[in-house]
């Protein structure tokens, strides 16, 4: 891949991930307005509204929605016939840098093993990348998440013995959410995995919370078990942040894979109010489309740094 082809990679990338990181997806925002609207408490309903203003603000100065722009997870659909798959993970890499730098997104990657932080969003195993293969494609799809502290901290993967069935997948879900949901700034999203084990339950959950809410397993079991833990989860009144309120979730996606006869795999991933995540296709030619967003920041570079003393 020639230079000049390969900065125009990267500031696709970069730029994806400016986006991502100042505006919600379409599919969160949208949801959002909806139990704003619907709020019957008088302090939800303030609280909503100070969100939505942070979210107004964030996108007229180009800032970060969230302090915690979490660390970032690339989960990478690619054609077997996209020209680049060579330079994949190193032009991921180098567009996390660029962003860090110039959102600028806070450095949240720290070395396992110690308090070390690189400074640059990049390290050790981060970005951290999944690739799936798509034969027959030239596309390269990339969803991406940015895993924030607080709403990463629910996250649980259990195997329950499978005589507990739905009862139990309900308990273990409600339980994790009433102990923990507070910490991730609830209205939340709930992605819940269902497998044989405790790693292929989380990988189930993570692409669970991946799918655009509004949107129903195709399991016909697993999508009345979303709709019926929707309803018992808002019923425990932890949002918006923990205040109380008429609603606790934005939404609840299951996603799930034929199991061990001996075992029943839950696994658990949220997200927050903030939900960063976001959806982009590019083509062979390194043309793009974002399938997640519809609305986008400010390009303008002073408006960056603009003063908001007087907004
Ligand atoms: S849970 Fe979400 S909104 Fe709360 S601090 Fe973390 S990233 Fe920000």
């Amino acid at each position: 891949m020639d230079q000049i082809r390969r900065e125009q990679f990267v500031d696709t990338v970069s730029d994806f991930i400016r986006t991502v990181s100042i505006v919600l997806p379409a599919d969160v925002y949208g949801k959002f307005m909806e139990l704003m609207r619907h709020e019957k408490s008088p302090t939800a309903a303030a609280l909503y509204h100070n969100m939505h203003k942070n979210m107004y603000h964030a996108r007229q100065l180009c800032r970060p929605t969230c302090q915690d722009t979490g660390v970032i997870e690339f989960f990478v659909s690619v054609g077997t016939g996209f020209p680049y798959m060579d330079d994949i993970e190193g032009v991921l890499r180098d567009a996390v840098i660029k962003a860090t730098e110039e959102v600028p997104l806070r450095p949240n990657a720290v070395d396992p093993f110690g308090e070390h932080n690189t400074g640059t969003n990049a390290g050790f195993g981060a970005p951290y990348i999944e690739y799936d293969l798509v034969p027959g494609s030239s596309d390269l799809e990339i969803r991406m998440y940015m895993s924030g502290g607080g709403s990463s901290l629910p996250g649980r993967s259990k195997v329950l013995m499978p005589l507990e069935g739905r009862d139990g997948i309900k308990r273990f879900v409600k339980e994790t959410a009433l102990e923990w949901g507070v910490n991730a700034c609830p209205p939340l999203i709930f992605g819940i995995g269902i497998g044989t084990d405790a790693s292929t339950s989380a990988m189930l959950s993570k692409r669970a919370l991946l799918r655009p809410l509004g949107t129903h397993s195709e399991h016909p079991e697993a999508a009345k078990l979303e709709d019926e833990l929707r309803e018992e989860l808002d019923e425990t009144g932890m949002a918006p942040l923990g205040f109380g309120g008429s609603f606790s979730v934005l939404g609840v996606n299951i996603e799930c894979a034929a199991r061990h006869p001996a075992t029943l795999g839950v696994g658990i991933s949220t997200g927050c109010w903030a939900t960063r995540r976001g959806h982009i296709v590019i083509h062979g030619d390194l043309s793009s489309e974002n399938l997640s967003h519809t609305v986008f920041p400010e390009r303008s570079h002073e408006k960056t740094h603009k003063n908001t003393d007087n907004i």
